[in-house]
């Protein structure tokens, strides 16, 4: 199996073979054309499993299928009204999830951002002011930014829960039911949504109840 057997466009062919990445995962093979045919997807895999590239590169994709994101849609004065969302429990989590996209992103209009608790909110406000179109963000550090007004949730029609069991661990249940939930962010169906777990206990189950669409289940 290669990445050339699933229609790519022609920046994210060319920024996937700059990371060397020839052969896809086995998580990268499966959920890559079902996410890529806009199903919802609850996939159970590890940390190491290749599951960041798994949701990025599609997701990616379909930004870059849409035309070169309208940079008002991504920036309006000083809030920013990101396209794609991703939750992940830690900064460190979150930071490497970042710098993925930015190598998929690269030479691309699309502009990643990141978001987490524990560091300097001012360095991360202006780094949002030149905007944004994919939000990586931890859930109390994303609520923060949403309650300053400086991000939107208008315009996301890519949801990712990435870690969702850790997350739970962590005690941010509550915070991302409000995210999710919030009177802005798009419904099931208007939205996209993907959640990756190592595990699926109850709580779990619920959430993918509640967050996803008609989902497609996905273990590897
Ligand atoms: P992840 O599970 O997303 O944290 O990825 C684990 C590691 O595998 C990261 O260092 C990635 O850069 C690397 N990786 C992801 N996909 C591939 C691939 N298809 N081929 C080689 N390395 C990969």
């Amino acid at each position: 199996a290669s990445f050339e057997e699933v229609q790519l466009t022609e920046i994210i062919r060319s920024n996937i073979a700059a990371t060397r990445y020839d052969t896809p995962t086995p998580v990268q093979k499966y959920a890559i054309p079902i996410i890529l045919a806009r199903r919802d997807v609850m996939a159970c895999a590890q940390t190491g499993s290749g599951k960041t590239a798994a949701f990025l590169v599609p997701i990616l994709n379909q930004m870059y299928e849409g035309g070169p994101p309208n940079i008002q849609q991504g920036r309006s004065r000083r809030k920013q009204y990101p396209l794609g969302l991703v939750l992940a429990p830690t900064r460190e989590l979150a930071t490497q999830i970042y710098d993925e996209s930015k190598k998929f992103a690269y030479r691309s209009r699309v502009k990643p951002c990141v978001v987490y608790g524990g560091a300097n909110i001012v360095d991360q406000l202006r780094d949002l002011d030149r905007g944004c179109h994919l939000l990586v963000a931890t859930p109390g550090r994303l609520l923060d930014m949403i309650d300053r007004g400086r991000i939107g949730l208008d315009y996301c029609r890519y949801l990712v829960l990435d870690e969702a069991d850790r997350m739970l661990d962590m005690g941010f249940e509550i915070q991302i039911r409000r995210i999710v939930e919030k009177e802005s962010m798009p419904r099931t169906g208007e939205r996209q949504t993907l959640m990756f777990s190592a595990t699926f206990p109850h709580p779990i189950q619920m959430l993918a109840r509640d967050f996803l669409d008609n989902y497609i289940f996905l273990a590897v």
